[in-house]
């Protein structure tokens, strides 16, 4: 008998993060450090967080930005 993983292997059902949002609140400098920063292996999360938090409007939490640099959100999918 197999065992049902579909609980574990669905995507969350989450919309998307409020990263997209953020993001447009910065200037295109900022946006584009970000949006670069996010790529780039070497450079922590932490870091990037707090820089979010320092260049738009709202402050979001830690884990959103990790969870968007793994891409476990619903940003860049349609
Ligand atoms: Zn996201």
């Amino acid at each position: 008998m197999e065992i049902d993983l579909s609980e574990f292997t669905r995507k969350p059902p989450g919309t998307r993060c409020s990263i997209p949002r953020l993001l447009e609140s910065m200037t295109p400098e900022h946006r584009e450090k970000i949006e670069a920063a996010m790529v780039t292996k070497n450079i922590a999360t932490s870091t990037i967080f707090e820089k979010i938090n320092l260049w738009s409007a709202e402050s979001i939490g830690r884990s959103t930005v990790e969870r968007h640099r793994k891409g476990e959100c619903l940003c860049g999918r349609s």
